[in-house]
């Protein structure tokens, strides 16, 4: 509760007061990210996930937004974590899942079946009881194929509790959801969770990406990468794709999957009809 959270931070204050700018710096965001989510200030943006062999959109990703009324448009980076720290991820995690979940049921309304929408779920989250029941629940109210939905996690869901990121998926996967590994390459990389994590995609993180062209071992990164996604049977994305160069070569080196700038940047889920009717769909 807030009264614990405010009487523990005052101690800490009087003793170092330092502190008490972060502490009063947070629990102001804490206060602000509630009031976000009970005045409905987020928004869902989607980027597109593309086939750059057939020019067809696979998918989307949602990305979150803050529509703050006084700042404007807020990018996750600057409220994630606090989010993630004050277990306010949960809520907004739970809020995610609802919109994604709704526009899945728009696209089943207008035939769009095979599109996936893929998410992002924090650790926090992922581990948390809660998220099971929710997305079950979820799948009754909704009504969509769960193989639709793409759950995105970074490596360091496995650093805190191994054990426990492995039976989360399990349990997701047999419900039917496709697990993603987000940023790969970027976080705790051990090659034995690909081993024993059943999951179904990697995205290669757009710090490799960015530097393909000039730089001989990011190069050699992203192809082992496209490689050991192909001997795992995996399906791979490159992200942050922002010029043609880049796409070719990539394509060069059998990467089939491309999200990024060159395509489209993300953009309100309002927009997003109007766009898919200026490309193919599956
Ligand atoms: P991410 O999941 O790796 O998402 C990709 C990020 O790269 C997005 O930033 C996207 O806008 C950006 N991006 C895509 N293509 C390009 C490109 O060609 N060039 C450049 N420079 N950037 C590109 P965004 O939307 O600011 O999100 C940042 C991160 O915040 C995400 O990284 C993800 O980790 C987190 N995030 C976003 N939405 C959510 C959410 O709903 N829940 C949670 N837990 N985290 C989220
Ligand atoms: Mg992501
Ligand atoms: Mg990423
Ligand atoms: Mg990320």
């Amino acid at each position: 509760s807030y009264g614990k959270k405010i009487g523990s931070r005052s101690i800490s204050s009087f003793f170092n007061p330092y502190m008490r700018e972060i502490s009063e710096t947070t629990l102001h965001t804490e206060i602000n990210l509630r009031k976000g989510l009970d005045m409905n200030e987020f928004r869902l943006y989607l980027q597109p996930q593309m086939d750059c062999i057939r020019n067809k959109i696979e998918g989307f990703e949602a990305l979150i937004r803050w529509n703050h009324p006084e700042k404007g448009l807020i990018a996750p980076v600057e409220f994630i974590s606090h989010a993630e720290s004050t277990g306010l991820i949960l809520p907004i995690g739970e809020w995610v899942i609802r919109q994604a979940f709704t526009q899945l049921a728009k696209w089943k309304k207008s035939g769009q079946t095979s599109m996936t929408l893929s998410i992002n779920v924090s650790p926090r989250h992922f581990l948390h009881e809660k998220l099971v029941p929710f997305l079950e629940m979820c799948l009754e109210t909704y009504d969509i194929m769960p193989e639709q939905l793409i759950i995105e996690i970074t490596e360091n869901v496995a650093m805190g509790d191994y054990l426990a990121a492995q039976k989360r998926i399990i349990e997701l996967r047999e419900l039917g959801f496709l697990i993603s590994i987000d940023d790969f390459g970027t976080g705790f990389s051990a090659f034995v969770y690909l081993q024993h994590f059943p999951i179904d995609e990697i995205k290669i993180d757009r710090r490799f990406i960015r530097e393909i062209e000039e730089n001989d071992k990011s190069l050699g990164i992203v192809k082992t990468i496209i490689d050991l996604a192909k001997l795992l049977n995996l399906r791979v994305i490159a992200e942050g794709v922002e010029t043609i160069e880049q796409l070719n070569l990539l394509r060069s080196i059998g990467c089939k999957t491309i999200q990024g700038y060159y395509y489209a940047r993300p953009m309100p889920s309002e927009e997003v009809e109007e766009w898919m009717g200026t490309k193919t769909t599956n």
